[in-house]
């Protein structure tokens, strides 16, 4: 029997395909997570909510693009009017840990606090609850999801599994929505640079890109482009993301919505079966 290719969900306003812009903001955070706090490093992070947030606001607005930020919360208490810029821009702000600490490597009692504690700063900060959850660096623990469920997320944003949202087996009495994400369509593979191996040149990188949102547009999915604003950020790469904007709004049929959007509009599709 041949093997089947897995089903896509049915799109709104007869879309072939879904693309959400997404950013994290991790900004300092990034490098003090890695151990390093040596001045110049964690000046590259700041680079992300001081020079390079403004600009890709302003872009989004351009475009009429609502993107979904996830954002530490010990970036947000240090970056409170970035938080407030995001949140006035009407974009949708997640939860993406406190200092960028790997959860996989925390005991679950750490976790679950730090879950609780980045809930409260984004709420006051944001002024609405976050719904969505993608982990620092996309690696969970084995209680992360069940921990989501029971904090009432509505979806996870981590997997690499599929081209189209699905939903999780329920946990912590829910089901979450997960909209797969992949290292391809992320640009710190590409562009960040850590003294160990050479920046690419922005050109290819789109091109890569642009195949890529073919592709999965193609097969009915989400295009899910997970950007970090200190490195898509520079004039070069900013260059990038606008012409990369500029072609998926010029598609027909794309459906462009942040995360929460399409994870509410999944699981009602899922309900209606
Ligand atoms: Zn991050």
């Amino acid at each position: 029997m041949a093997l089947e290719i897995p089903p896509s969900p049915r799109w709104p306003r007869d879309a072939r395909a879904a693309c959400a812009f997404t950013f994290d903001l991790d900004a300092e955070t990034l490098w003090m997570a890695r151990g390093v706090h040596e001045p110049v490093t964690l000046s590259q992070g700041r680079f992300g909510p001081v020079e390079a947030l403004p600009r890709i606001l302003a872009l989004l607005r351009a475009n009429e693009i609502r993107a979904s930020f996830f954002i530490p919360a010990w970036v947000a208490e240090h970056h409170p009017d970035a938080v407030r810029a995001i949140a006035d821009g009407g974009h949708e702000i997640g939860c993406h840990g406190d200092e960028h600490e790997r959860v996989s490597e925390l005991p679950a009692e750490r976790e679950e606090a730090i879950l609780v504690r980045s809930l409260e700063v984004l709420t006051r900060i944001g002024g609405k609850r976050p719904l969505g959850y993608r982990a620092p660096a996309w690696q969970l623990s084995a209680e992360t999801l069940g921990l989501l469920g029971r904090h009432g997320f509505d979806y996870s944003s981590n997997m690499m599994d599929r081209l189209s949202p699905y939903l999780h087996e329920p946990a912590g009495g829910r089901a979450l929505v997960e909209l797969p994400v992949s290292w391809v369509l992320d640009d710190a593979p590409y562009f960040m640079f850590t003294g160990q191996r050479a920046m690419q040149p922005p050109g290819p990188v789109l091109q890569g890109w642009l195949t890529e949102f073919e592709g999965i547009t193609e097969a009915r999915g989400m295009t899910n482009f997970t950007f970090h604003p200190q490195i898509i950020g520079r004039p070069s790469r900013l260059a990038c993301l606008r012409e990369l904007i500029d072609h998926v709004r010029h598609t027909p049929r794309i459906w462009i919505a942040s995360l929460g959007e399409i994870s509410a509009h999944y699981r009602a599709t899922v309900a209606a079966r």
